[in-house]
């Protein structure tokens, strides 16, 4: 994927690292005018930096958007998504079926500053869905396939939603990758991803980033929306819609949230991000085939009770997966084992090749055993309400060899 860094003659052929906090200028009139947004420049590393503009284009362009911004988490680009267009006193929908430290961010923090969030069930027809907005609703959010349940959203439902409540919708579409989903396509106005997962790859730097299709009108809802279409005090009233038009949602982000909070990713993460990128593509394929071959191993196999991939014919979301990835969906699948909680455990103790770690989505195989890590002060009883069910075994297959994947599950389950 040669999208981002365009050398002109000379220049270097792989992305340098632009290991600087500051840009030199010559005149102070050309400094004046770059923090008065009048001229675009870098200036100071915790705004902007080109090492990571270019990557962020990268992305924005392989999301079909026309605007992306890289942040130092994925946790940050969800922040920073919903906070953008959010204030005290505002309020906006999300699936309840996402990945828990999104929930966290969402149903805890988010709410101590004063945004409140109504969860439902992303399964749910479009006037259930209806009935949990509010006059002062300002967004939707969704995952494209989430973690860990492994349910896949139906995007063009919830753009549906959103846009006759007149807001856009967000999807984080870390799973699918633009790869096998691109999200605009269906309807959603703004994505984001933990970078974290397969767009690094290879488990190496923690990032996120969020990327704008430029679709939706703020113009067109400017009473709900006065932080894009009201004069910005904290920069001379200038006002984002007019000024920047299809770049206002990036542009503010940038302005506002990165002076104010500074959760940029640094430059080094964002050289090793693009080398990753320039692979998801062929990473992608082979996650998929071998995830596939996987599935279909576990469920053809008597020791195990069930398995969740939406790529396997007969998934609840299978047909969902067919529409929006009909390339194929993720690496990552949840199954059961038939027994009890600890036979869960001696199994995954017994895997040779296949770690267990607290990730997902890299080229080595990992396994999570969620009720004795992430969820492990949950009873069996408040598992199964968080729909994380006691024997669940999260494994994100990577792309070695399926033989040798397969060959190390079946040994642990003792054949
Ligand atoms: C991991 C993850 C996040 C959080 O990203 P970090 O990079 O760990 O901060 C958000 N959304 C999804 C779907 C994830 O899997």
């Amino acid at each position: 994927m040669q999208a981002g860094w365009k050398p002109k003659s000379g220049e270097p052929r792989v992305l340098p690292i632009y290991q600087s906090t500051t840009f030199k200028y010559d005149t102070s009139e050309q400094m004046a005018r770059l923090f008065d947004l009048e001229d675009s420049g870098y200036f100071y590393t915790r705004l902007q930096n080109p090492t990571n503009d270019a990557v962020a284009l990268k992305i924005a362009q392989l999301e079909g958007g026309v605007a992306a911004m890289l942040t130092s988490s994925g946790q940050a680009a969800n922040f920073y998504a919903i906070f953008n267009i959010c204030e005290a006193g505002d309020h906006f929908v999300c699936a309840s079926q996402i990945y828990g430290g999104t929930f966290n961010l969402f149903a805890v923090t988010m709410k101590k500053l004063g945004i409140d969030v109504t969860f439902v069930d992303a399964d749910a027809d479009e006037s259930t869905i209806s009935a949990a907005f509010r006059p002062n609703t300002k967004a939707l959010f969704g995952e494209t396939i989430a973690n860990p349940g492994m349910n896949v959203l139906d995007i063009e439902k919830f753009a549906r939603i959103a846009h006759s409540h007149g807001v856009p919708l967000v999807v984080d579409n870390t799973f699918a990758t633009p790869i096998n989903c691109r999200p605009f396509e269906w309807g959603a106005d703004i994505v984001t991803h933990s970078t974290t997962k397969y767009m690094d790859g290879h488990a190496l730097t923690v990032g996120g980033v969020i990327v704008d299709s430029g679709n939706f009108d703020w113009e067109a809802n400017a009473g709900r929306f006065p932080g894009l279409t009201q004069p910005d005090e904290s920069y001379h009233g200038l006002t984002y819609s007019k000024t920047f038009g299809k770049m206002a949602y990036i542009q503010k982000a940038t302005a506002q949230l990165m002076r104010d909070f500074g959760a940029i990713q640094s430059p080094q993460n964002a050289f090793l991000l693009n080398v990753g990128l320039e692979t998801l593509h062929l990473r992608m394929e082979r996650h998929c085939s071998n995830a596939m071959r996987v599935a279909q191993w576990l469920s053809d196999n008597p020791k195990v009770a069930w398995v969740k991939y939406a790529g396997l014919p007969g998934d609840r979301y299978h047909d969902l997966a067919t529409k929006y990835m009909p390339k194929g969906t993720c690496g990552v699948l949840a199954f059961g084992l038939k027994g009890t909680r600890e036979d869960a455990i001696a199994f995954m103790d017994r895997l040779k090749m296949i770690c267990i770690v607290t990730h997902v989505a890299d080229a080595r195989t990992c396994v999570l055993h969620p009720a004795s890590h992430t969820h492990r002060q949950l009873s069996d009883e408040q598992l199964i309400e968080a729909g994380v069910a006691p024997d669940l075994i999260r494994l994100s297959v990577g792309i070695e060899n399926a033989d040798d994947i397969i060959a190390d599950i079946s040994q642990a389950l003792g054949e």
